[in-house]
């Protein structure tokens, strides 16, 4: 895990220009906020940059009117600042390099949300660099044969290379360069404005995955990369029970079912929520269900325990974690499980969120064995496989 740097170290600070609409990606909503693998698109970018030991300050250029989806994307990232986004390119830049005037980072990082792929060593790649010339880009040669679009004339693609972000500058120089360029023209990346303004930029390996999404089969693309390259496997298990005493029907998986009996405890003693909500939090290594709800806490007297897993659920989003799959096994003589199966499913997938396919719900007796067996109480064991990113480890 990396060390939290040392203040010195932070000389570097990150423009990550997301004010684009996305027109092209065929979404309703901007593309750097729909989800990939359940993390919004420019929390991925983010996240990468705040985990690299020499980023600091990171200004997060927004779709203007759009501020709150923004903040809600990287809810719980520490250290951004929010500026509004320009009609073009430049100007969102521009208005990223106002809010760093005062910063005193001697570089600085302009990255485009929507290439969420990037990576330490493309940061590293272009901050090295950065020791010898103004300004450093990635950039890729050109795999394919490259033809003139209307003359169908072959273009020597030994000359040409694909370039990608971020591209890191010296922050004075590059201030200065956005300060000469004239308001007629616009220039397709800073680079180019800064070799207008006669400084010296160098170029340095991109990496594929710092594919940018623009349509919309990019979506799936990007997602297979980030999903087996940047999110780790965590599996949580869970177990409760609750003593049966008298009454006329017990909670399971949020749905109600009559019974000769009822299930006692503090909250409505769902003995099946609380194991898959256990299961959760072990998943996430975050406590368990007692560290997050005490029973002497008052507020949880008779609580609907679908408050418990959907809290865990959160704690999950919070962290751009994403469930994969959830199963729950309950543990009893009566009453029978199968006829209420399918409406405890549902109630499972509708309080965590996520799709039917995911969701399991079994159950088993203990042959009249044991407390289960001589229907003293109902026992619960749950299992749930989460995805978290690779990249929240920074956070801690
Ligand atoms: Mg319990």
């Amino acid at each position: 895990m990396t060390a939290v740097p040392p203040l010195s170290a932070l000389d570097t600070c990150a423009i990550v220009v997301a004010a684009g609409t996305g027109q092209r990606s065929g979404s309703a909503i901007p593309k750097q906020l729909c989800r990939l693998n359940g993390v919004p698109m420019l929390r991925w970018s983010v996240e990468t940059l705040r985990r690299h030991p020499r980023v600091g300050r990171i200004v997060v250029v927004h779709t203007p009117s759009l501020l709150q989806a923004f903040q809600d994307a990287l809810s719980g990232v520490e250290g951004v600042m929010f500026v509004e986004g320009g009609a073009t390119r430049r100007a969102s830049v521009h208005a990223g390099l106002k809010a760093l005037n005062d910063a005193v980072c001697p570089h600085v990082l302009v990255h485009d949300a929507a290439r969420p792929g990037i990576t330490r060593d493309v940061i590293d790649r272009v901050l090295e660099a950065l020791q010898g010339a103004a300004g450093a880009i990635p950039t890729l040669p050109m795999a394919d044969t490259v033809m003139h679009a209307e003359t169908a004339d072959i273009v020597d693609r030994s000359a040409l290379a694909r370039v990608q972000t971020p591209q890191g500058f010296r922050l004075g120089e590059l201030i200065g360069a956005h300060t000469a360029w004239p308001d007629i023209d616009e220039p397709t990346d800073d680079a180019q404005m800064l070799r207008a303004a006669g400084h010296r930029v160098v170029t340095v390996p991109g990496d594929e995955r710092l594919h940018k999404v623009t349509l919309p089969e990019d979506f799936s693309l990007v997602q297979h990369w980030l999903g087996t390259e940047m999110m780790r496997v965590a599996v949580g298990s869970g177990y409760d029970v609750h003593r049966l005493v008298p009454g006329d029907g017990v909670w399971l998986c949020g749905v109600r079912i009559p019974h000769t009996a009822a299930l006692s405890g503090h909250s409505d003693a769902d003995v099946a929520l609380h194991a898959v909500t256990d299961a959760l939090f072990g998943a996430m290594a975050d406590g368990d269900i007692g560290s997050h709800f005490p029973p002497s806490d008052a507020q949880w007297k008779g609580a609907s325990s679908d408050r418990f897993l959907a809290h865990a659920v959160q704690r999950l989003r919070d962290r751009g974690g994403v469930i994969d799959h959830l199963d729950v096994t309950v543990i009893c003589e009566a009453p029978k499980v199968g006829p209420h199966r399918d409406a405890m499913r549902d109630s499972l997938a509708r309080i965590a969120g996520v799709p039917l396919d995911r969701i399991s719900v079994k159950a088993t007796t203990t042959e009249r064995l044991g407390f289960t067996g001589r229907n003293e109480g109902i026992a619960a064991m749950a299992s749930a496989t989460v995805r978290l990113p690779v990249s929240e480890e920074m956070v801690n």
